[in-house]
């Protein structure tokens, strides 16, 4: 590198620094935010978990909500609630198979019942609602009542909702948004789903 072209870098370098200092220096606010995590990616549920395990290893309080299908074994449970972590997972009366939208109501209302005491919650640090997404594209909660817990949660409170087509209304009440997008699956090439990474 020439001399005239390293210093051209080294003073693009600092402007770049300048920018990012200011940046950090503006970021000042301390509140809990509302985290969605959607798209039809893999890595929803995932990275929910990881931010969970982030925040327990700093000795942080989380619980969990899932509205999951059926009765599976659960990798991030096993560990987790060692480590004091709360789960609520709406683990029966629900199957894509038999979508009956009494008992599927009443599982989800069931484990909602558990989100409206974490939302409330003061000692809580970090909520993680797990495929919440589909319960209001379903109509098993209502929009409103979802919106206006996240609301009223207390103000350190940061929440994390994971699942597929996040309703426009959850994007505008976030704080951050994800979308994880699908480039390719395993799946789509006849990989059976894992234990360790699937599940
Ligand atoms: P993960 O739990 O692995 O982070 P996810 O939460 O992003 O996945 P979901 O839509 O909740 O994805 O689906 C859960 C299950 O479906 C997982 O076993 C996951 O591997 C699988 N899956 C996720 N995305 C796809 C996809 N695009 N095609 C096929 N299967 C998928
Ligand atoms: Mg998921």
């Amino acid at each position: 590198m020439t001399e005239d072209k390293k210093n051209r870098y080294q003073a693009r370098q600092q402007r770049v620094k300048e920018k990012v200092d200011s940046r950090i220096e503006a970021a000042q606010e301390e509140k809990g935010i509302l985290l969605v995590i959607t798209g039809n990616g893999k890595g929803k549920t995932t990275s929910g978990f990881g931010t969970v395990a982030r925040a327990v290893g700093h000795g942080l309080k989380c619980g969990v909500a899932q509205f999951i299908k059926g009765n599976w074994d659960n990798g991030e449970r096993n560990l987790l609630e060692q480590h004091g972590v709360q789960f609520h997972v709406m683990a029966t009366g629900f199957t894509w198979e038999t979508q009956n939208k009494e008992t599927d109501t009443i599982a989800a209302q069931g484990v909602w019942q558990h989100c409206l005491q974490m939302l409330q919650d003061e000692s809580l640090n970090l909520v993680l609602l797990d495929e919440l997404t589909y319960m209001i594209t379903y109509g098993y909660i209502e929009l409103d009542e979802v919106l206006e817990a996240l609301s009223r949660r207390p103000a350190m409170q940061t929440v994390i909702i994971t699942g597929r087509a996040a309703h426009r209304e959850l994007i505008a009440a976030a704080d951050t948004v994800s979308e994880v997008k699908n480039v390719k699956h395993a799946f789509e090439a006849g990989i059976k789903a894992q234990r360790g990474v699937d599940w």
